[in-house]
């Protein structure tokens, strides 16, 4: 039996060492608070669970239409014209498993062996798994601390190659919290569009921004239709993680040149891709996602994204009255810590392990720019976020 060449580009999960130490420590009887988590610690929201059981009981389980349910592509588009004013249709949004299967196929749809994927660091991990998987070469352009680690275009402009076909970007941004404002989308859409490359526009975390002068989606900004994919997941705002479901949006007018030049739309190639590889989600899940977008979804949405931001605030002012430089917890789930003393981040890691009995995530787990730093999650309770936030206000470095 040999392996492809594909399965052995992806690497070891570099969290996979929290989970090992932590376990050690939990044996030996210690009491730990998990705030490394990137996942929502609540159930999968109780009218989310009628609605999927509902699909069980009375429309039974037949194939779906490859992309998505018509109910929920229709319940998406509705609420996102409304609330957003984005203006792409049911049909452009594309059902996945999961915000990964998206970036899966985006991936795969567009790039081959040896072209450039900018990817800004610290990023999340998938990403540069995917790339590799798919032959592509990661260009790791690094977000800077003293920008706020602002998702800039004019820092990629040096970057940019004939071989560039993606540009990554994720806003509010898992791990360092930055959320890119209009100016800098609108900067990243002109990039793509004079270098025609795609922009992947990870929206994962869209539902935890707090002002009104952040985009929700890429959509807002002119000409992104023309160069952009963009995806959102019920993961973090729905408790779906286990459960995957998200979207993707492919605009119709969006076009992709094959390797004899010619220009191809890449909405009616990215069906024939799902159909010819999983067919959809299962109906079920598609039932339940589409529950989320009733008023009491929500709601629901609304009072758990609350919830989790107000831990974030509680573990910001705690990190600082330590005296630690602290930055994201405002428009996303996570803070982003500087390790203090220039202690790098799995010393970082182990003190906070041992004294506080916290679990955080290495920094350098974000790719190696992400050394010297850590994240927090707010993925929790309230009582603990104030545990919490106790112990890194007493924790002596
Ligand atoms: C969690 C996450 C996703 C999506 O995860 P799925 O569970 O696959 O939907 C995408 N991007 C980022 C940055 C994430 O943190």
């Amino acid at each position: 039996m040999q392996l492809s060449e594909s399965i052995s580009r992806i690497s070891v999960s570099p969290t996979a060492a929290v989970v090992m130490k932590a376990d050690r420590l939990k044996a030996s009887g210690v009491d730990l608070v998990d705030f490394g988590a990137g996942e929502p610690d609540f159930p999968t929201p109780e009218n989310i669970k009628r609605a999927a059981f509902r699909a069980l009981e009375k429309d039974f389980t037949k194939y779906t239409a490859t992309g998505g349910i018509r109910e929920l592509k229709a319940a998406i588009a509705e609420r996102h014209a409304r609330d957003f004013g984005s203006n792409y249709t049911a049909e452009e949004c594309l059902v996945t498993v999961g915000g990964k299967q998206a970036i899966f196929e985006a991936v795969v749809a567009t790039i081959n062996a040896g072209d450039e994927v900018i990817l800004p660091v610290p990023y999340w991990v998938s990403f540069l798994d995917i790339i590799h998987y798919a032959g592509g070469q990661a260009v790791l352009v690094r977000t800077r601390e003293e920008e706020n680690f602002a998702l800039r275009a004019f820092e990629v402009e040096k970057h940019l190659t004939a071989k560039t076909r993606m540009i990554v970007v994720n806003s509010p941004n898992n791990p360092t919290g930055a959320a890119a404002t209009r100016a800098q989308l609108d900067a990243w859409v002109t990039y793509a569009q004079a270098n025609k490359s795609i922009i992947l526009f990870d929206a994962a975390y869209e539902a935890y921004i707090t002002s009104p002068a952040i985009p929700h989606s890429i959509y807002e900004i002119p000409g992104a239709r023309e160069c952009a994919i963009e995806f959102r997941s019920c993961s973090k705002n729905g408790g779906f993680t286990g459960v995957r479901c998200a979207f993707t949006v492919v605009p119709k007018t969006l076009k992709a040149i094959t390797s004899r030049g010619e220009q191809k739309p890449l909405h009616p190639l990215w069906l024939r891709r799902m159909a010819t590889k999983f067919n959809g989600v299962s109906y079920i899940v598609q039932r339940g996602a589409e529950a989320l977008y009733s008023p009491a979804g929500k709601n629901q949405v609304r009072a758990l994204i609350d919830h989790y931001l107000g831990n974030a605030r509680m573990l910001v002012a705690g990190a600082k009255a330590a005296g630690l430089t602290v930055y994201g917890g405002v428009h996303a789930p996570y803070i982003w810590v500087e390790t203090p003393k220039g202690l790098s981040s799995w010393q970082a890691f182990d003190k906070i392990l041992t004294e506080a009995n916290v679990v955080i995530t290495p920094g350098s787990g974000f790719g190696s720019k992400g050394e010297g730093y850590f994240r927090i999650s707010a993925f929790n309770s309230r009582v603990n976020a104030e545990e919490v936030a106790r112990r890194l206000k007493a924790l002596k470095w």
